[in-house]
């Protein structure tokens, strides 16, 4: 059991009186959680304390080996007024394996929901109300030497921020476009792919705004060694209807374990569908396209919940999904999903984990 200090803050911000004007990621609350490690002392002084600037030393080791790993997961308010998490056992088991991938220190499951449940309701009052809105919550760890050594790190630091958002189909569930990509990789197998680390979004930020310049929305991944078989779209797992089969890319180490695609896949198995964690190539992926086999595309995550891709552009070609339009199982998962979310419908799985 961690011993968490909380300290109050003694001026509150002003809560966000316009709950449809969120957005993402641009209003914090008020504390934050931290817990530092040093590789004699091990994990020490677990706190809860307003929420301000960190001081770094310039040679931090995330500011030049980008030494620093992330989750991100959602407080939901429900019709009573309770506040619940979602899986949030999963986040806690993932940034172990990004930490191990990373050589930064691995937080214990049960300290990471301790200090997680400790601040959700430290900032209870900040997970918003309004349909489809919530708290965002931000766990992330960086190596926190002040050496420019290379090697794992001695000193470390792991954190929650949070922050309140709008919903994210403000305007109902419109499918995006997509465009494939065929010229950078986002990970490779024995890389970082599998860990959710800051490096990788890095490295995928120039695809993203090409794909943005011609108006799509999001790149679809494709393996960085054959440039063959489908990976991911954006920062979002990605999964096909192919002539009634469910199919997605199996975790090969180059592809990120969301808690989405597994909740997802877990849902679709438990309707009777038939579900294939496998390898997926572009081109019978272009084949389904071609003859019309293709019966939905969407991608997954967090943030999002599920994504329908209605557009799909591969070498100069356009092909549209779905008629453009959310397909059933698209929409099926998605109703699932957020109604067991917000507890509008019960939640056979065990998922939810309630906070207060
Ligand atoms: C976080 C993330 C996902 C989705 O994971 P969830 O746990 O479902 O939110 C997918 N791909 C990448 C690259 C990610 O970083």
């Amino acid at each position: 059991m961690l011993n968490i200090r909380i300290e109050k803050t003694t001026c509150p911000k002003a809560k966000p009186t316009d709950e449809t004007a969120l957005g993402f990621g641009k209003i914090f609350t008020d504390h934050m959680a931290i817990i530092d490690w040093n590789m004699e002392k091990g994990w020490y002084d677990a706190r809860i304390v307003p929420f301000e600037n960190f001081s770094m030393h310039p040679a931090a080791t995330c500011l030049h080996y980008g030494s620093e790993i992330f989750e991100g997961l959602k407080a939901y308010r429900r019709a009573d007024g309770g506040i619940q998490l979602f899986r949030p056992d999963c986040n806690a088991r993932r940034m172990m394996e990004s930490a191990e991938r990373l050589c930064l220190p691995e937080l214990p499951e049960e300290d990471f929901m301790q200090i997680l449940k400790a601040f959700v309701e430290v900032e209870a009052e900040w997970t918003p109300h309004s349909p489809g809105t919530s708290l965002y919550l931000r766990p992330f760890m960086y190596g926190n030497d002040d050496t420019l050594g290379v090697h794992a790190v001695h000193n470390a630091r792991f954190a929650i921020i949070a922050s309140p958002v709008g919903s994210y189909y403000k305007e109902g569930i419109n499918p995006v476009g997509i465009m494939i990509e065929d010229q950078d990789v986002r990970a490779v197998r024995g890389g970082t792919g599998y860990a959710k680390c800051g490096g990788n979004y890095a490295a995928s930020n120039r695809a993203g705004e090409r794909a943005a310049q011609k108006g799509y929305s999001q790149v679809l991944w494709l393996d960085g060694v054959h440039r063959k078989y489908i990976e991911e779209v954006g920062a979002m797992n990605v999964m096909f209807k192919i002539n009634g089969e469910i199919v997605t890319p199996e975790l090969s180490g180059s592809i990120l374990p969301g808690v989405t695609r597994r909740s997802c896949i877990e849902v679709l198995k438990s309707k009777g569908y038939n579900v294939s964690e496998r390898l997926l190539s572009i081109d019978e992926l272009a084949e389904a396209l071609e003859n019309g086999t293709l019966e939905e595309a969407w991608g997954c995550g967090t943030a999002a919940v599920v994504s329908p891709i209605g557009k799909l552009a591969y070498k100069d070609k356009e092909y549209i999904v779905s008629g453009g339009k959310i397909g059933e199982v698209t929409q099926m998962l998605y109703d699932t999903l957020t109604g067991i979310q917000w507890s509008k419908i019960e939640d056979t799985f065990g998922w939810i984990v309630p906070v207060c």
